[in-house]
């Protein structure tokens, strides 16, 4: 009698990992210090009281190895966690692959998203420090809805400026936000300086992350009960992606598979930095032996694979911290491409360094490519993914054919970051033929990002 196979390994609330991981303990060099807007100089702790609490500012220059999870966010998690981890038997079949794939579904929060794994503790710490509001940008809508879950659990009120072209193509994170609690603007909007300066210039601008989060930081600078959240790029909000990497570590050494190559999608940088720098961690402790690390973003905001390593702002009014950070440039607009959460001109200070010092690999793919891999699995597993998490299962369909090419049987273990199902528009162009896409050999995009790479910011560092 054939074997019966096995889909999936869970975890009991009980084996939930009760800490995270700090990757800046353990990198061989650090990477280069945020500067203060103003004076270029390093900041420190007190320049960013105005926006955060001291709870996070010292978890974002933590070099502590692990921090605990506090037991009312350990609380909260498990209302989902841990998280599935599946054998894609059926995409496998499918492809008539000799690889075997893996992945870590964070579809199963109150958002659809691993997003909620950071809103939740950033809510808490906020609460715990008096704040009553938090304010943020919101891309596809994700985060918004994230953090207005989150806000909710702790009695805060959460108040998103959403993307315009998002706002616009998908009403359904604007009534999850509103369900949750929160209240919604479109960005630019006219309720803030930096809002109503793009607009003066572009009356119809479909905004973009770099905005609205101009936007949401100067609502909380301007009010002293209200603090500002970033859903990711910052070092906190990865050190709290990485219960992702943890879990997976403990159900892969339940089935007793090792992983060759790991393949995520890159917007900011936190599912993909949670899921990966736990085996990090495992590759330096075995002196450089581990599995390849891939990092998927799409070929029309290749910020990893065109951008430049550079110290830039994290906004567009030049409001935040300059990071040092892949970047196309912080008044680089991409297309409204589908994958809204992907669209942001840098990349998170810890990814970036990870990649020059070579322990991350990056790949671009086109939209085509990856909603034919998002209906591929959706037609195989029975998991719609979210747009931006196609990007990682295009890649991870790439590797595996070119395994079974080669004859070789790796494991691929990649991050489902989310499901689609308030996304369902995006399939719809992809379905009825009206999808474009914008790759680098297209000449106008080469342009606006050689225009937006032309306004770095000038520092002697
Ligand atoms: C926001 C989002 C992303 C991109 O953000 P990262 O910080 O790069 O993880 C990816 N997938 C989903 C489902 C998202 O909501």
């Amino acid at each position: 009698m054939a074997q019966v196979p096995q889909h999936k390994v869970v975890l009991d609330e009980s084996e939930m990992p009760t800490r995270w991981y700090n990757i800046l303990a353990d990198l061989p060099t650090p990477p280069p210090p945020p500067l203060h807007p103003g004076t270029g100089q390093p900041i420190g702790p007190a320049d960013l009281t105005p926006i955060f609490p001291m709870d996070l500012i010292l978890q974002e220059v933590s070099t502590e190895r692990y921090i605990d999870i506090p037991e009312e966010v350990q609380d909260v998690y498990r209302l989902w966690r841990p998280s599935p981890l599946f054998r894609a038997h059926r995409l496998e079949r499918a492809l008539g692959t000799t690889a075997r794939i893996y992945y870590k579904y964070e579809g199963v929060s109150p958002a659809g998203s691993h997003k909620p794994n950071t809103a939740v503790p950033q809510a808490y710490y906020n609460a715990k420090a008096g704040i009553k509001k938090l304010t943020t940008e919101t891309g596809a809508g994700q985060w918004g809805t994230s953090l207005a879950f989150a806000c909710a659990q702790f009695g805060l009120e959460c108040e998103v400026w959403q993307v315009r072209a998002s706002y616009d193509g998908k009403p359904y994170r604007k009534m999850m936000i509103e369900t949750f609690g929160g209240t919604i603007h479109p960005s630019p909007s006219d309720l803030t300086e930096a809002g109503r300066a793009v607009l003066a210039e572009h009356p119809d601008s479909p905004g973009s992350l770099g905005v609205a989060i101009s936007e949401a930081v100067e609502a909380a600078a301007g009010d002293p009960n209200a603090n500002y959240a970033l859903g990711s790029v910052l070092n906190h909000v990865l050190l709290h992606q990485t219960i992702i990497g943890e879990e997976a570590l403990l159900q892969l050494a339940k089935i007793d598979e090792s992983v060759d190559l790991i393949v995520g999608c890159t917007g900011g940088g936190s599912n993909f930095g949670g899921l990966t720098f736990p085996f990090i961690r495992e590759t330096l402790a075995a002196g450089g032996a581990g599995p390849v690390i891939r990092a998927v973003e799409p070929a029309s905001c290749p910020t990893l694979t065109q951008g430049v390593y550079a110290y830039d702002f994290g906004d567009v009014a030049g409001l935040t911290p300059m990071m040092k950070m892949h970047t196309l440039g912080h008044d680089f607009i991409p297309d409204p491409i589908h994958a809204g959460g992907l669209r942001y001109h840098g990349m998170s200070p810890l990814i970036s360094h990870l990649v020059e010092e070579g322990l991350m690999e990056a790949v671009a793919k086109g939209q085509q490519d990856c909603f034919a891999a998002g209906v591929l699995f959706a037609r195989s597993e029975g998991i719609i993914p979210a747009p931006e998490a196609t990007h990682a299962l295009a890649a991870t369909v790439d590797a595996a054919n070119a395994a079974t090419e080669a004859g070789e049987s790796p494991v691929i273990l990649t991050a489902l970051s989310g499901h689609g199902h308030v996304d369902m528009a995006a399939y719809d162009a992809y379905l009825t033929g009206s999808l474009t896409d914008h790759t680098w050999e297209d000449s106008e995009l080469q342009e606006s990002v050689a225009q937006a790479l032309s306004r770095l910011p000038q520092v002697l560092v």
